[in-house]
């Protein structure tokens, strides 16, 4: 596989180079050079998932990994399902919550651990993340037990919800997690800081496994063609996508599935206030505002890394921007609007799949099928919900195992030569 950075063109990668690195030059994101094209859709979406996937991200991949091994990495990341549910005639919910940390973060994360392993020279690995709760769960959980890689999470303590703490806290083993004295931008800035120690980079073999990376995304790909198969042909022949996005990874992997040959009609752009790229859709103009703090928190993102991605594939498939659904829920009271609606359907829903499913209806006319992404299990924000509900919802199995364990987490204050001493000593 062959990459090249969007903004530095002549940067050009293989599979294995990008999952090491994350970004190129200049902050710049690495793209596919080419884009396989699979003609028989039908049969591709008979198969099952892990055989189905397989096949996608070999294709992507090419001759870097063998397909064995691509099929050994789909196995190990994808052991949990990504069923539909119909919520109201022509309406479907793509449940993306099925996996350790119940949101689909899980997929992307999981692969990209396994990808990371595959393309490592055998030397050590030191992932050094911050998180302010879904991310730091997700990698925690998707490299938990993998050997020569350690990991180690800054939070900021007493700021992400006390089951979120538990639910990546609690693993031990090569999962160190660090509650710092302050806020979430002291821990990324001990981060930063991490990674312009050179001397201490070479060492410790430091990784971030954020969420640019491009594994993540090919992972992704591939629960689009499963829903679709899912559904009959004349349903999936008249599909709209509706996406809840924050960051934009989601809706690039929908827009990489179709133009890797899945028939899909729109999709859906859905944002909360931080409404950025809805805006710019309408007006043309990329006139981020500041953040604002939503229900929806995981979409609270005003400057989503991911569209420069967006924009190169509408730009190589000669796609208009225009062409791409978009649309807000602007205010708390609405999303919560939604919850209830869905829930008088007869679907538990949390504010970001509820947010897609208003938009979708919005704009659906009545011919089309419509699917919106359910992005993270309802009770992984259960206060929400149930303050939203009235209502006083089970907690699933996963979360329910680890609310009772006990916290292993460090504590320090914002202090990198605290960080430094800790990275040397796991990775040692
Ligand atoms: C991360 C996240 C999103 C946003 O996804 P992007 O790929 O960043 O657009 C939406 N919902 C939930 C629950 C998330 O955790």
């Amino acid at each position: 596989m062959k990459l090249y950075n969007i903004k530095e063109n002549d940067e050009q990668v293989s599979f294995g180079q990008a999952v090491r690195q994350g970004l190129g030059r200049n902050q710049g994101l690495f793209f596919p050079a080419e884009l396989p094209q699979f003609e028989d859709i039908d049969s591709l979406l008979a198969e099952d998932f892990i055989s189905r996937s397989t096949k996608i991200l070999s294709a992507l991949i090419g001759d870097e990994l063998s397909k064995e091994k691509v099929a050994e990495m789909v196995g190990n990341a994808f052991q949990f399902p990504a069923p539909i549910k119909a919520v109201k005639d022509g309406v479907y919910a793509l449940e993306l919550f099925h996996g350790p940390t119940l949101a689909f973060k899980d997929f992307g994360g999981r692969f990209m651990a396994q990808s990371l392993a595959a393309v490592s020279d055998g030397g050590k690995i030191t992932i050094l993340t911050a998180t302010s709760g879904d991310t730091g769960a997700a990698v925690a959980h998707a490299f938990y037990g993998m050997e020569n890689i350690n990991v180690v999470i800054l939070y900021p303590k007493g700021k992400i919800s006390p089951l979120q703490e538990k639910l990546f806290c609690t693993l031990g083993k090569n999962i160190h997690t660090v509650a710092i004295n302050s806020d979430f931008d002291a821990c990324q800035a001990l981060v930063k800081k991490a990674f312009d120690d050179e001397p201490l980079r070479q060492q410790v073999g430091l990784n971030s496994a954020n969420s640019i990376n491009i594994a993540r995304l090919m992972a992704q790909i591939c629960y689009y063609f499963e829903a679709a198969s899912q559904m009959s042909k004349a349903e999936r022949e008249n599909l709209v996508i509706s996406v809840p996005s924050g960051n934009f990874g989601n809706l690039t992997a929908g827009l990489l599935a179709k133009a890797l040959g899945l028939p899909v009609k729109r999709f859906i752009a859905a944002t909360n206030a931080n409404d950025t790229v809805p805006r710019y859709l309408e007006t043309g103009k990329w006139d981020p505002k500041p953040t604002v703090a939503t229900t929806s928190n995981a979409m609270d993102v005003s400057q989503p890394n991911n569209w420069p991605r967006i924009e190169e594939l509408c730009r190589i498939k000669d796609w208009g921007l225009e062409t791409l659904g978009r649309g807000a829920v602007r205010d708390d009271e609405s999303a919560a609007e939604a919850v209830r609606e869905l829930n008088k359907l007869g679907y538990l829903c949390e504010p970001h799949g509820s947010i897609a499913y208003r938009v979708l209806e919005e704009q659906r006319s009545a011919d089309e099928t419509g699917l919106f992404l359910c992005t993270a299990h309802p009770a992984k924000f259960k206060e929400v919900v149930d303050s939203i509900l009235e209502s006083d919802i089970e907690l699933p199995a996963p979360l329910a195992k680890h609310a009772a364990m006990d916290l292993l987490s460090l504590n320090f204050d914002a202090d990198f030569a605290q960080l430094r001493e800790l990275l040397v000593k796991v990775s040692g």
